[in-house]
């Protein structure tokens, strides 16, 4: 099954270039994972964007006609230098903070979302990155079970959590069992916005809507393991190579 993950939902978001994606998942019926930043603070975002104080009726309207709710990070802010075990990027807004330091970010945060009526039941952090001190505070501050961001070819169950595997920042098909395509509408160019749509309007058979992601108890594959090694094992090669 296919997914759209929609990140950087926030006060401080492009309500236009929101609207024009919205408007193409509601064309093809599709429900999205949409993460959404608590307490926004990011200057790339915050600077950029004017404040909209309809935002949370937004959101509200998103949840009641399916979309999953993700607690997206506190304030989307890069504090940390460090990848953690999800090491997509080299910093972070949570990897490499104390643990009673990310009990906090997590704690605040999420009783912002579930103030708005907006409880989510998925995490994913800002720039990926996340390491064991977010997982114990998400286990020991909310009831949060599911991770959104992972390599891997199908979800699996790792000690307390869920992960549904991330992938592709962009639509395409990939030969794996749960794709999660992640887009950022802020960022989305009038031209990416008009692929999703022809993307949708092709395979829109292959997707799924958030909700009815199934969660299974297995362990990561021997597939799982070996796509995680091979992507960050590449990643590092690529790194490697460009400092020569
Ligand atoms: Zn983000």
């Amino acid at each position: 099954m296919f997914l759209i993950r929609l990140d950087d939902a926030s006060v401080h978001m492009d309500t236009k270039k929101w609207g024009a994606v919205e408007a193409v998942l509601t064309k093809h019926d599709l429900a999205p994972i949409v993460g959404i930043i608590p307490n926004n603070q990011d200057p790339t975002l915050c600077d950029v964007y004017e404040e909209n104080p309809g935002f949370w009726d937004t959101a509200s309207e998103w949840k009641k006609r399916g979309w999953r709710i993700a607690l997206h990070g506190y304030n989307h802010v890069y504090t940390q230098t460090n990848g953690g075990i999800n090491p997509v990027n080299n910093y972070s807004e949570f990897a490499g903070l104390s643990l009673s330091e990310q009990k906090q970010k997590i704690a605040d945060g999420y009783a912002i979302l579930s103030e708005k009526g907006l409880k989510p039941d998925l995490f994913f952090a800002p720039a990926h990155t996340y390491d064991e001190n977010t997982l114990s505070a998400l286990e020991s501050e909310t009831e949060i079970r599911i991770i959104s961001d992972t390599v891997a070819n199908d979800v699996y169950k790792r000690g307390a959590f869920y992960y549904i595997p991330q992938q592709t920042g962009k639509p395409r098909k990939l030969p794996l069992k749960t794709v999660t395509v992640c887009l950022h509408p802020n960022t989305m160019s009038e031209t990416a916005i008009g692929e999703l749509d022809a993307f949708l309007a092709k395979n829109r058979a292959l997707f799924g809507n958030a909700n009815d992601v199934v969660l299974k108890d297995s362990p990561p594959s021997f597939l799982d393991r070996a796509l995680k090694i091979a992507y960050f094992g590449l990643r590092r090669i690529k790194k490697a190579l460009s400092k020569r």
